[in-house]
C-alpha cells in the first residue's frame, strides 16, 4: 500500500483537489482519494511530489507498426505527399529493424504515462509485442480499397487478421472517406453492427480530401488519377468528406472521427442535426503534433469545446511525430490555446479516451478503478509549458 500526495491531484471525474492524497495498493487499484484536510495531520508515509497528479493517459490513434518510418518522411509535404513517400519507403526495411522499432516505441509510450492505445494495424508486425505489453491495446484492422469487385476478398484477409489477434481487442475499420468503396464501407458496418464493434476513421487530415468529394479535384484527385485509378469509383456529391461518408458509417456504435484538422463548427452542427447521440457515441481524436508535421495546421478546437464534442487525443505514428507522447500533444494544444483548461486538455487525455474504448478502471482516480497515475512536474501555474515533465507513478 503506497499514500501518494502533490500539489494538485486531477481525479478527472471531480474538480482538482489541492494537496490531495491518493492511497493505492500493491496493484496500483486506488483505495482512497483525499484531501489533505479530510485525514486530520499529515502522517510521514506520506510521498509527496511537487506537482500534479493525473490518471494515466490514453492514446486513441497510433500506428505502432509504422515505428519504423521515425524521421524517414518529410515534414511539411502535405497529405498527398506524405502517403507517397510513406508508401515508397516503407518497404526497405528488414524483419528485425521493425520489431525492435515496435518494442522500442511500445517502450516510450509505457514510459510517457500512456496505459491505453488505440491502433491501427494493417498487418500482423505488432501483434506480439501486443500481447506482451503493459499497455492495453484496442487494435483497429484497417482496411482501404476503391475496387468494389475488391470488397468481399479485403473483408476476408482483415477476418483473418483479427483471428491472429485471438481475445486481444480489435474491430475492422475504414481506413479514410477516400479510400474505402461504398461496398467495403457495407460489409464494414453490418460486421460493426453485429459485434458491438468500436469504428474509427481518419477524418478531414487535409482539404484535399474534400476537395475531391465536392468537385472532383484538388491534389489528393490528381494523384489518384495519375496512378490509374477510375475516378468514376469515387462519388462527385458536392459534399465534404465527413458528410459524404457519414450515412454509410454504423450510427448505432460508437464512432472515432481522427484528425478533424478541416472540421467546421457547420459540420459538427450537421452531425448534431443527423444523430440525437452525439455526446454519448461520436468522439474526435485530434493528433495536433502530427497535423503540424504533415500539414502546418491546427484543427480549431473552440468548436469542439463550444459545440460539446467529445475530443479524445492521439500521437499518430513515428512516421509523422517526433514521439509518441500524450503529454508532448498537450504541449503543442496548450501552446496555441493557452485558454483551453488544464482539467479539459487533461480530460481529453484520459477520461474522453478510456470512455470511447470502453475501459471502466481507466481514466479517471476513483476508489476501486487501476487507472495508472501521472505526475506532471514543471508546470508554470496550471499551465504545461515546454519544461513540463511526465513520470509515470503507478
Ligand atoms: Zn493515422
Amino acid at each position: 500500500m503506497r499514500k501518494i500526495s502533490a500539489d494538485y491531484i486531477f481525479p478527472i471525474a471531480s474538480e482538482p483537489i489541492k494537496n490531495g492524497i491518493i492511497t493505492i495498493d500493491d496493484d496500483g487499484a486506488i483505495l482512497s482519494v483525499e484531501s489533505m484536510s479530510g485525514i486530520g495531520h499529515p502522517t510521514s508515509d506520506i510521498q509527496h511530489y511537487e506537482g500534479i497528479i493525473c490518471p494515466g493517459f490514453i492514446n486513441t490513434h497510433c500506428h505502432l507498426e509504422l515505428s519504423h518510418m521515425h524521421s524517414q518522411v518529410s515534414e511539411n509535404a502535405g497529405m498527398t505527399g506524405f502517403i507517397k513517400e510513406l508508401l515508397g519507403k516503407r518497404t526497405s526495411f528488414s524483419e528485425n529493424q521493425i520489431q525492435d522499432a515496435i518494442a522500442h516505441a511500445d517502450a516510450e509510450m509505457v514510459k510517457n504515462g500512456i496505459v491505453a492505445v488505440g491502433d491501427i494495424s494493417n498487418n500482423n508486425d505488432t501483434f506480439k509485442q501486443k500481447s506482451n505489453s503493459s499497455i492495453f491495446y484496442h487494435t483497429f484492422i484497417e482496411v482501404f480499397d476503391f475496387n468494389p469487385d475488391k470488397a468481399d476478398e479485403i473483408f476476408a484477409n482483415a477476418i483473418n487478421l483479427g483471428k491472429q489477434l485471438k481475445e486481444l481487442p480489435h474491430s475492422i475499420v475504414p481506413h479514410a472517406p477516400y479510400s474505402v468503396s461504398e461496398k467495403l464501407f457495407r460489409l464494414i458496418s453490418e460486421e460493426a453492427v453485429k459485434k458491438n464493434a468500436l469504428i474509427s476513421i481518419h477524418n478531414q487530415e487535409s482539404l484535399e480530401e474534400s476537395e475531391l468529394f465536392i468537385s472532383h479535384s484538388g491534389a489528393m484527385f490528381e494523384a489518384f488519377s495519375r496512378m490509374g485509378i477510375n475516378m468514376e469509383i469515387i462519388p462527385k456529391t458536392g459534399l465534404n468528406s465527413l458528410r459524404t461518408i457519414f450515412p454509410k458509417l454504423p450510427l448505432s456504435q460508437k464512432i472515432l472521427f481522427v484528425h478533424n484538422t478541416f472540421t467546421t463548427k457547420e459540420d459538427l452542427q450537421w452531425i448534431k442535426s443527423n444523430i440525437s447521440n452525439l455526446i454519448s457515441n461520436i468522439y474526435f481524436c485530434t493528433c495536433p503534433n502530427a497535423n503540424l508535421y504533415i500539414e502546418n495546421k491546427l484543427p480549431d478546437y473552440n468548436i469542439f469545446i463550444n459545440e460539446n464534442a467529445c475530443v479524445t487525443i492521439g500521437t499518430d505514428s513515428l512516421a509523422s511525430n517526433w514521439s509518441l507522447s500524450i503529454l508532448d500533444e498537450i504541449k503543442t494544444i496548450a501552446k496555441h490555446y493557452p485558454q483551453i483548461p488544464l482539467q479539459t486538455l487533461l480530460t481529453w487525455a484520459t477520461k474522453n479516451g478510456a470512455k470511447f474504448l470502453g475501459l471502466n478502471q481507466l481514466g479517471t482516480i476513483e476508489k476501486g478503478k487501476k487507472p495508472g497515475l501521472n505526475l506532471l512536474k514543471n508546470l508554470d501555474g496550471m499551465m504545461i509549458t515546454e519544461k513540463t515533465e511526465v513520470v509515470k507513478l503507478a
